[in-house]
C-alpha cells in the first residue's frame, strides 16, 4: 500500500486526496460532467473507501463524527468527489449495521480488501423522493433473485463495483414493503434512460437507469428496508449530505476571507465594509457546522438504542437537512456579494461559480417541502417540541 496519502487522520487524509487530487481537477470533472476517477482511485490508495468498516474487517472502523469531516474536507476542494465519497459511506453503514448474512458481510470484508465502489438506486422513476415505497418488486426462485427497476438517478452507476437497491418483498406486496438487496456488478445490467447534463454536482454522473440485476438471496438484507433505514440509513444520509453542503460553504467563506483581506491590505489601516459581511457569514457558517456536528454526535450515543428510531430524533434529523442545505446556500450567496464581480467571474481565483451551483444540489436532493411536511404532520400530534 502506498504512503502518500496516509498519515493517521481521516479528516487529514481526505484533505491530503481533496488537495493533491480532486481540487486541481474539480473545474475539469465539472466542465466536462465526468467521472472524478482520479480523486476515487487516491481514495482507494490512502483506504478511505472502508473508512466505516469495522476494524475486524480490514477497514478503519471511523465514526460518524469524523466520517462527517472527511467529507467535509473533500467537500471544500471538489463537492463532486465528496457527495461520491458520501454516497459509498451511506451503503457501507447499511451493510456494517445490518448485513447479518455471510454473504452480505464477505461483501463488507470486500469493501476493505479490494476498496469496492457501492452507488445506490433508491429513488424511482415517477416517486421522486419518496424513497420509502417502490413499485418494482423483486422476484425470488430458490436462492436466485431477479429485479427490473427504472431508477431515477444513480449517481456514479457506471463506476461502482455494486449497486443497493430497495423493491417491494415480493410482487404482491404493498408499495412500502420493502427490502433492500446488493447487486454486484457481475450480475447487473444498466441500460441508461435519462442523461446528467445538470447545473451542478455534474461529477456525481447521476444519470437514469433501467436496472436489471441477478443473484444471490442471501445478498438481501435480511430485516426490512423501513427498520435499516430508520436506524441507519436515514441518520448516516442526513449526515454525510449535510458534510457536503457544510464544505462547501467553508470553501465559499474561504473565498470571501480572503477577498476581504486583500481588499484589507489595498488601504491599510482602513477597515473594508465586506469584513463586517464577513463577520455575519461567520455566524451562519458556525450553524451549518454545529447543526451537523450535533447530530452525528447523538447518532453515535444513540445508535444502538430504540431512541435511534424515535419521534424526536427524526424530526432532529429532517431538520439537519432542512438547516445545513438551507444555511449553506445562504453562506455562499453571501460569499459572492463579498467577492463581488471577482466571484462571479468564472476564471478569477475568487470564483464561486461551481460552488453555488453545486450548493443548489441540496435544495433538490429531497426537497425541503417533503421534510418539513412530514414534521408538520408530527408535530400536530406531539405535545412537546
Ligand atoms: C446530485 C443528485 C444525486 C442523486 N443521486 C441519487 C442516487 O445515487 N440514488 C438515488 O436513489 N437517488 C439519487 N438522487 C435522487 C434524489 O435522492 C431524490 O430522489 C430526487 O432528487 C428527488 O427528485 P424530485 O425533485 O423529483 O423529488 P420530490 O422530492 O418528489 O420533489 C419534487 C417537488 O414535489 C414536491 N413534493 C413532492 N412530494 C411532496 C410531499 N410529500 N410534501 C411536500 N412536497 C412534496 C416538492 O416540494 C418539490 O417541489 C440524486 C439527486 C441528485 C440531485
Amino acid at each position: 500500500m502506498s504512503t502518500e496519502f496516509v498519515d493517521g487522520s481521516l479528516e487529514a487524509d481526505a484533505w491530503n486526496v481533496g488537495a493533491k487530487v480532486a481540487g486541481p481537477v474539480a473545474d475539469d470533472v465539472d466542465r466536462r460532467g465526468r467521472f472524478p476517477a482520479e480523486a476515487v482511485a487516491a481514495m482507494r490508495e490512502a483506504r478511505l473507501l472502508s473508512a466505516m468498516v469495522p476494524v475486524a474487517l480490514g477497514g478503519r472502523g471511523a465514526r460518524l463524527p469524523e466520517v462527517s469531516g472527511a467529507v467535509r474536507a473533500l467537500a471544500a476542494h471538489c463537492a463532486s468527489s465528496a457527495l461520491v465519497f458520501a454516497m459509498h459511506q451511506i451503503e457501507v453503514a447499511y451493510l456494517a449495521r445490518h448485513g447479518h448474512t455471510d454473504a452480505l458481510a464477505g461483501m463488507l470484508e470486500q469493501v476493505a480488501s479490494k476498496q469496492l465502489l457501492l452507488a445506490n438506486a433508491n429513488s424511482e422513476v415517477g416517486s421522486g423522493g419518496d424513497v420509502g415505497r417502490s413499485a418494482c418488486a423483486i422476484e425470488v426462485s430458490g436462492d436466485r433473485f431477479s429485479l427490473c427497476k427504472d431508477a431515477l438517478a444513480v449517481s456514479f452507476g457506471a463506476y461502482a463495483d455494486a449497486v443497493l437497491t430497495t423493491a417491494r418483498r415480493h410482487p404482491d406486496a404493498a408499495p412500502d414493503d420493502q427490502i433492500m438487496v446488493v447487486c454486484p456488478r457481475e450480475g447487473l445490467h444498466l441500460e441508461p434512460l435519462s442523461e446528467w447534463d445538470a447545473m451542478g454536482l455534474r461529477g456525481t454522473c447521476s444519470n437514469g437507469f433501467r436496472l436489471r440485476a441477478e443473484g444471490d438471496t442471501a445478498l438481501i438484507f435480511p430485516e426490512p428496508f423501513s427498520a435499516i433505514a430508520s436506524r441507519t440509513g436515514t441518520p448516516v444520509t442526513q449526515v454525510l449530505l449535510g458534510s457536503v453542503w457544510v464544505g462547501l460553504a467553508e470553501a465559499a467563506a474561504a473565498r470571501a476571507h480572503a477577498a476581504v483581506r486583500a481588499q484589507a491590505r489595498k488601504h491599510p489601516g482602513t477597515r473594508p465594509v465586506s469584513a463586517l459581511r464577513l463577520a455575519e457569514l461567520t455566524t451562519l457558517l458556525q450553524q451549518a457546522r454545529a447543526v451537523v456536528g450535533a447530530v452525528a454526535r447523538r447518532y453515535e450515543e444513540l445508535k444502538d438504542s430504540d431512541e435511534v428510531e424515535g419521534l424526536g430524533f427524526g424530526l432532529e434529523l429532517r431538520n439537519v437537512k432542512v438547516a445545513a442545505s438551507s444555511l449553506a446556500l445562504e453562506v455562499g450567496n453571501r460569499a459572492l456579494a463579498i467577492c463581488g464581480i471577482a466571484g462571479y467571474l468564472r476564471s478569477s481565483p475568487y470564483s464561486l461559480d461551481r460552488i453555488i451551483r453545486d450548493l443548489h444540489g441540496g435544495t433538490v436532493m429531497v426537497s425541503n417541502d417533503r421534510l418539513n411536511e412530514a414534521s408538520a404532520e408530527l408535530l400536530l400530534v406531539q405535545k412537546h417540541i
